[in-house]
């Protein structure tokens, strides 16, 4: 790994013999993905020819290295060159081939050299019990490399639920006493890119936007960025005509499982997560969980581990615009139900009645018609 640079990323790329038909396509759905018009596209290839990479450190602390798999394996080839030649990765201490103390005087020549450019990217959160002591780095408490590395970042990407909300380190009762970054880093923007882990394609978007725009996105209340975090799962899941018609999965080998109806029941948060599962998918956009029929467990969301048990149903979730919850409409629509059959069961019978009183001259196909 080398000290950061000034190549653009579209020059390392050459580097890497990505051509320039791949480079330009994958401008294209990068733009795309972050919600903008084709007239981007230019931007988004002008920044990525023309801006010198982004130096980032990376850390990593109380966590399972699921987002730095879910980052290196994005699904598309080209996106995966992209994610590890965007950016300049000075330092990242699960990547990084070095280790021992000249990894560490990288990190702190990167944070002399690039004094409020660098961005710093955090996996895993920090435990605050005990000074610190359940999770070290180069002989220092992680508590103490992550505020001595964000006091001079430009801004922090908290990468993954660990690092954005705490994640299972910080559920209940939280023995290390494990905190998220926000509630250690005060002064910094930060952005929160939670999941457990991350969709690949998110975390590529959100370095697209700051490296194309040099600004960071628009964040939502728990400072997630908006462009893919602002809508439920549920807003896109092709299971929703069976919510809407309260057709759900009762027991997990029922005829509604089988038939791939709504999962609400079984405790599937999408109703109330914010995240892009149903919009971009997982492996290569093939499917996502509730494709595979497991409801989703909200992992985007804040202390998504202590809000009650997995796989036991959401209360009370009010369906925009209609003023009743899924079980509501389910009662509802079987009495509509019954009320369709009836009145199908009368119109059928009108018909036969007034079959019977046609007379030939009504024309062919009319008068006593087989139903
Ligand atoms: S409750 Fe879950 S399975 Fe049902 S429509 Fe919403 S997101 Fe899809
Ligand atoms: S489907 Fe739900 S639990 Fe699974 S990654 Fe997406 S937000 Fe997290």
């Amino acid at each position: 790994m080398e000290p950061s640079d000034q190549f653009t990323t579209y020059q390392v790329l050459q580097r890497h013999g990505v051509d320039r038909r791949d480079f330009l396509k994958f401008c294209t759905q990068s733009a795309a993905a972050l919600g903008l018009s084709a007239a981007f596209v230019p931007k988004v290839v002008a920044a990525m020819e023309t801006k010198p990479r982004i130096p980032v450190l990376w850390l990593h602390g109380l966590e399972c290295t699921c987002c730095s798999e879910s980052f290196i394996r994005s699904s598309h080839p080209i996106a995966q060159d992209i994610l590890l030649n965007m950016v300049s990765l000075d330092y990242d201490d699960t990547l990084q081939a070095a280790a021992g103390f000249q990894v560490e005087e990288i990190r702190r020549k990167i944070m002399k050299d690039y004094k409020g450019q660098y961005l710093l990217a955090v996996e895993g959160n920090a435990p605050t019990k005990d000074g610190g002591v359940y999770c070290t780095v180069g002989g220092e408490s992680f508590l103490k490399v992550l505020q001595e590395t964000a006091a001079d970042a430009k801004a922090i990407v908290a990468w993954g639920s660990c690092a954005s909300n705490g994640c299972i380190q910080a559920a209940r009762p939280n023995p290390t006493g494990a905190m998220p970054v926000r509630k250690l880093i005060t002064g910094k923007p930060i952005i929160n890119v939670p999941g457990c882990p991350p969709i690949a394609e998110v975390m590529t978007g959100v370095l697209t936007y700051i490296l194309t725009f040099d600004a960071l996105p628009e964040l939502d209340r728990q400072g997630r960025p908006k462009m893919f975090y602002g809508q439920r799962l549920h807003d896109k899941c092709y299971r929703r005509a069976f919510f809407d018609s309260g057709q759900f999965v009762e027991a997990w080998d029922d005829e509604g499982a089988r038939k791939g109806w709504c999962l609400y029941k079984m405790g599937c948060r999408g109703p109330t997560t914010f995240n892009s599962c149903s919009t971009f998918k997982w492996n290569c956009g093939q499917g996502w969980p509730v494709n595979s029929g497991n409801p989703c467990i909200g992992c985007a969301e804040d202390n998504f581990w202590d809000n009650g048990p997995f796989y036991q149903r959401l209360s009370n979730v009010v369906v925009p615009g209609i003023d009743s919850t899924p079980d509501q409409i389910g009662k509802t629509l079987t009495v509509i139900a019954g009320v369709g059959v009836g009145a199908h069961l009368i119109t059928m019978a009108a018909r036969k009645q007034a079959s019977k009183l046609k007379t030939p001259e009504d024309g062919p196909g009319q008068a006593g018609e087989k139903e």
